[in-house]
């Protein structure tokens, strides 16, 4: 049944079996990684993290950018800076990757799943702003949870496979209604909102570079921060809270392991230098498939929404119900074309389940419809 869709992409990538989205490494991968293990400095300390830190920062627009030892890891540093603690509610999204929700989970903060829009796959401004004027109450300059008495303390909307979500009517709305805005960016490196890159617009942003991300360090992550004041404390948090000297030993609050290695930012160094060809070629991968899939009447490809500019990390095609999603899902895998659903719904979770929730509507849309296919870097005429 989706034979000419199968044969399609095994063409374009050249490959009688095709994976989901691997690494690329083309350029100075080797030469630093060497330099590293050369240079004994392969841990905790080494010029590639400070190199790595000040390249993204560049990269990004960020004042401040703080490596991390995975995706995860900076979410939880990013939710323990802006205040979140223990009983709070986080607003979030029911479509996105477990990390989201297990970095909310190890304060003992709850997530609350509000509904994505059609034409982002994220966090909906208009669901938030909905359940806040049904649900929130301001006292103290604070933002309440009139019905569980909790204090509603943060807003994490995820960049859904790479494609920004209305990120200014969301900080908006966080504005009025006292909440931080963080914004879970493990998936749109190089993905921008009017211009701007996101990670940037609330508080603190996150990034991963695991290794099926964009650009990788084998597995890692970042904060990034327009407040320079609290990039220097997330600094201060991720190593462990040391006072800097020369010999001493000591600390002056509980801190965390949760510094990158030199070795691994060494690979980060090099990845960074072809992330925008990663992403030119990724893009052109784009518009290649929504070309094929407009003469395709069963099958829609998803187009970055409106004023965006999307990484397409990896690409989306919906299909018209649940039983043909699993139907191409079976298909193409049987076929040496590797495909994937969605992520299960966080809130169909068993550690989730018991979570406040609105609608879910569109969320629901998504869950079965949405497949993912072959989105790895070509670089064909490399
Ligand atoms: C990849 C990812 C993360 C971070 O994952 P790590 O593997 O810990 O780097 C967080 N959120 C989302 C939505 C992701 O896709």
């Amino acid at each position: 049944m989706y034979g000419k869709t199968i044969a399609f992409v095994k063409e374009l990538y050249g490959s009688d079996q095709v994976p989901l989205s691997v690494p690329k490494f083309v350029g100075n991968e080797k030469a630093y990684l060497e330099a590293c293990i050369d240079s004994t400095f392969v841990s905790s300390v080494g010029p590639f993290v400070d190199r790595f830190e000040k390249d993204m920062a560049a990269y990004t627009g960020a004042r401040r950018a703080v490596v991390c030892v995975s995706g995860t890891n900076a979410l939880h540093m990013a939710l323990l800076l802006a205040g979140v603690e223990c009983g709070d509610e986080v607003l979030t999204q029911a479509l996105t990757f477990i990390a989201t929700c297990n970095a909310i989970s190890y304060i003992g903060a709850h997530p609350v799943f509000l509904d994505v829009d059609r034409s982002t796959m994220g966090l909906s401004p208009d669901a938030v702003k909905s359940w806040l004027a049904a649900h929130a109450e301001i006292r103290n300059g604070q933002c309440y949870d009139k019905h569980t008495g909790q204090r509603v303390k943060a807003c994490v909307p995820m960049h859904t496979f790479g494609h920004p979500v209305r990120i200014e009517e969301l900080a908006a709305v966080c504005g009025e209604w006292h909440i931080e805005l963080i914004e879970d960016a493990a998936e749109s490196i190089g993905s921008k909102y009017k211009g701007k890159h996101t990670g940037l617009f609330g508080k603190i942003g996150a990034l991963s570079f695991n290794g099926n991300k964009t650009i990788t360090t084998g597995g890692g992550g970042m904060l990034l921060f327009m407040d320079e004041e609290l990039g220097a404390r997330a600094k201060h948090l991720t190593t462990q809270a040391k006072i800097p000297h020369r010999w001493e030993f000591r600390h002056d609050e509980i801190g965390y392991n949760y510094r990158m290695p030199n070795i691994n930012a060494a690979l980060g160094c090099a990845q960074l230098e072809h992330l925008d060809a990663f992403i030119a070629d990724k893009r052109e991968t784009a518009g290649i498939y929504a070309d094929f899939f407009r003469g395709e009447a069963d099958i829609d490809f998803f187009c970055e929404p409106e004023n965006c500019y999307s990484n397409y990390w990896l690409n989306v095609v919906m299909l018209p119900d649940r039983d043909r999603q699993q139907a191409f899902l079976q298909e193409t895998n049987d076929n040496g074309v590797m495909t994937r659903p969605v992520w299960e719904l966080m809130s169909r979770l068993p550690m989730f389940a018991h979570c406040q929730h609105d609608s879910l509507a569109n969320t629901l849309w998504f869950a079965d419809r949405v497949v993912n296919i072959p989105s790895s870097v070509r670089l064909i005429k490399k």
